[in-house]
């Protein structure tokens, strides 16, 4: 009786050995504790801003996280395919240019002329050329624009009458400028309005401060993107702030404020208050913070978000990926519409600060 025990308990002993022999040392097990480089990885944004809760219904909730995932999805199938970043890039910016609910393409914001001026850029990390678009008002994409004035001509940036005849002769789709007007965003320009009569006769500017006007200032669209090949690609694109006047151009279309990319160190587009953004060089400084002092792309966005930005009293955020295909989104606003996919098919979608 005492054998067929024996046996059993060195089979069992056995068994536990060549198991623990199998078993994967913990710190690979969890991506939070050893981080896997991703074959590619994609990020976007649908623009900063005072993004409250309160300020939103369930169905506004849905309509903005359906059309993320669907923009940001175009932009994964062709990075799992073995597309380009820039194809991705500008793929995944056509689909919120196209909706109504982002401050870019058909849902522009008005200037104070009741006009709808848009701007956008886009930049190759590989070769580090570029292509810009600012102040147009018939180009119905300018991603598309912008990518080519990049990859069509020897300029990188291009405004108005001049981008607009450059786009026709590209045989770009070209729209009556009533193809950008809607509803809401029109209201927005007249609540601007009357604010800021009530403000310059009054001088009490927060007895009238209004959480839905400030909104209306956000909601620029960018993208940003580590390809198979390890390239990065940044894209943004903006109809601007509500009520801007005399050809106002903001940080969206400027190559290092609002886009930035450079393989050797990280992709970044841009969402906030153009002037603090352009005077903070905000892109190319979280890339130049990597490249010459070695940070972290986390760091170096933190720096120039919370303490850069932050002390000259501008507000918006980041979305960026690094050479590894480390991805970050970093703001100083109540929220940020924002996606991110990596290489496994794991979508998050955030709109809130927490
Ligand atoms: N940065 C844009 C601008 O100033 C606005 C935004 O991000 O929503 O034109």
């Amino acid at each position: 009786m005492k054998k067929p025990f024996l046996l059993l308990f060195i089979l069992v002993l056995t068994f536990a050995c060549k198991n623990e022999n199998n078993a994967t040392p913990i710190e690979n097990t969890s991506p939070k504790i050893k981080f896997e480089k991703p074959e590619f990885a994609i990020v976007i944004h649908g623009g900063a801003g005072t993004i409250l809760r309160t300020n939103m219904t369930p169905e506004n909730e849905a309509a903005y996280k359906a059309k993320l995932e669907e923009a940001i999805r175009v932009g994964y199938n062709i990075l799992k395919e073995g597309g380009s970043s820039l194809d991705a890039v500008e793929k995944t910016i056509t689909i919120m240019e196209d909706s109504p609910l982002f401050n870019a393409g058909k849902g522009a914001v008005f200037t104070n002329a009741e006009t709808n001026e848009l701007d956008a850029s886009i930049m190759d990390g590989k070769t580090l050329n570029a292509g810009a678009s600012a102040g147009t008002t018939t180009v119905r994409n300018p991603i598309h624009l912008a990518r080519t004035i990049m990859d069509k001509s020897e300029h990188v940036m291009l405004s108005g009458k001049g981008a607009e005849t450059f786009a026709a002769e590209q045989g770009l789709e070209l729209v009556d400028p009533s193809y950008f007007y809607s509803e809401n965003r029109f209201k927005s320009l007249q609540r601007a309005k009357d604010r800021e009569k009530v403000e310059l006769d009054h001088d009490d500017q927060t007895a009238f401060y209004d959480p839905t006007i400030k909104d209306s200032k956000f909601g620029t669209v960018g993208c940003v993107a580590l390809d198979k090949n390890g390239n990065l690609a940044a894209g943004t694109s903006t109809g601007g702030m509500t009520n801007k006047r005399y050809g106002r151009i903001g940080d969206a279309p400027i190559i290092g404020s609002g886009t930035y990319a450079n393989n050797a160190t990280c992709a970044v587009s841009s969402t906030g208050w153009g002037e603090y953004f352009i005077r903070a060089q905000v892109a190319h400084d979280i890339s130049a913070l990597m490249a010459y002092k070695g940070l972290s792309l986390q760091e170096a966005a933190r720096i120039v978000i919370h303490e850069k930005v932050a002390k000259l009293g501008g507000d918006g955020g980041i979305i960026a990926v690094d050479k590894d295909g480390k991805m970050v989104m970093e703001f100083n606003t109540a929220g940020m519409y924002r996606a991110t996919m990596n290489d496994q098919g794991e979508l998050e979608i955030g709109i809130y600060e927490k």
